[in-house]
């Protein structure tokens, strides 16, 4: 199993874009369009260090090449079906359909600070079925490719610097479990790492998972500096297997074990996601379980308010919230209550894709 230093991103894109146009890898391709290495560094630094938006837009080959190319081979993996900004401008979701017609989201987060955030897909749909999230709702389509996870990053780059903005930070929180499709998910961070390319810095990189705790114990042995999430959300077994069933496969001791021997290995902080739902996880007691069950070294809670979805929760009020965040606090446990972002364009996981089908099903029934 090779791990992301052994990763070559440019071998990366080339075989996965050699196998979107049928061929075996990137020799076969560069062997039938007699492309010389440096007419695929060429394209390939158009593609992911410039943002070029077509094989059009690469002045430096010849225009007969241009054409052969745009013939034959993708730009992108993906097409956008949609996009649409939450009133406030701060986000932006879009929608796009893979080859297969599968659809995933990513969004792209215009912070007040100047940060922006891209997030994105991994997988169309998810396996997990946790109860709060639409994506869960919705069941697993496939995982998606180390290039199909790229592109939402190129695309989402691509749209911010229409308005002079540049990618500061990425983060797996859309659609999936990247831990379920854990070479693919290495395989595009190495893309989105790559200096030669699209060159965003691995610490401005956060994986988050539903606590796959094989993955958590592979991540640990990378030697690099993405940052872990670890979506929690319940402090004690019963509750958190009502919200995640992954639970009952590796419970809150288990997980948390193993996040305790990442940060042992890794001196690395955690961050420890905690959806924040009225009257089920925002007890007084519950954030005391909770500040219990987290002490140690180098770890953050991140209270985040629930956005609406079709399941029966509603978000805290920003009252218990803060109650919440206090007890952790007295306790010695850093947090941040996030702030909503993009609910009124249903920016919550795998929401966009709902409101497609319900449109698409609307129109079949009319
Ligand atoms: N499977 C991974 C990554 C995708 S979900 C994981 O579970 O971490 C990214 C984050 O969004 C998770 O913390 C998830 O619990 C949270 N989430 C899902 N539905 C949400 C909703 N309706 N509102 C706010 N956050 C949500």
């Amino acid at each position: 199993m090779p791990n992301l230093q052994q990763r070559d991103p440019f071998a990366v894109w080339w075989n996965g874009r050699a196998r979107e146009a049928g061929f075996e890898n990137a020799e076969a391709l560069a062997a039938a369009f007699a492309l010389p290495r440096y007419r695929l560094a060429q394209i390939y630094r158009a593609a992911t260090k410039e943002l070029a938006p077509g094989y059009d837009a690469i002045t430096v080959l010849p225009a007969d090449l241009r054409e052969r190319l745009r013939t034959a081979l993708k730009w992108s993996s993906l097409v956008v079906e949609r996009e649409a900004t939450s009133k406030d401008g701060q986000t932006t979701k879009f929608l796009f359909a893979l080859a297969d017609g599968k659809e995933v989201e990513a969004v792209l987060m215009r912070h007040r600070g100047g940060r922006t955030t891209a997030c994105i897909s991994s997988q169309a749909g998810c396996a997990l079925k946790c109860d709060f999230c639409a994506t869960g709702q919705g069941g697993f389509f496939r995982n998606m490719t180390a290039l199909e996870i790229f592109d939402q990053a190129v695309h989402v780059a691509r749209r911010a610097r229409q308005e002079k903005l540049s990618l500061t930070n990425l983060v797996f929180m859309g659609m999936g479990e990247p831990f379920l499709n854990y070479d693919a998910v290495m395989d595009s961070v190495a893309l989105l790492n790559d200096g030669q390319g699209f060159n965003l810095g691995a610490r401005h990189i956060t994986i988050s998972t539903a606590g796959v705790v094989t993955g958590i114990e592979r991540f640990a042995g990378e030697g690099i500096q993405i940052n872990l999430a670890i979506s929690l959300h319940a402090p004690d077994d019963t509750l958190r297997t009502s919200l995640m069933p992954i639970n009952k496969k590796w419970p809150i001791a288990t997980l948390v074990g193993a996040v305790k021997s990442y940060v042992a290995a890794t001196n690395r902080k955690v961050f420890y996601e905690y959806l924040m739902l009225a009257g089920v996880n925002d007890r007084p007691e519950d954030a005391r379980q909770l500040a219990d069950l987290l002490g140690g070294p180098l770890h953050h809670v991140n209270l985040i308010p629930y956005n609406a979805t079709d399941a029966p929760y509603r978000c805290a009020d920003p009252a218990t919230m803060r109650r919440f965040q206090s007890i952790l606090r007295e306790r010695g446990v850093p947090s941040t209550i996030r702030h909503t972002m993009g609910d009124d364009i249903a920016a919550a996981c795998g929401q966009l894709r709902v409101e497609s089908s319900r449109k698409e099903s609307k129109a079949a029934s009319a």
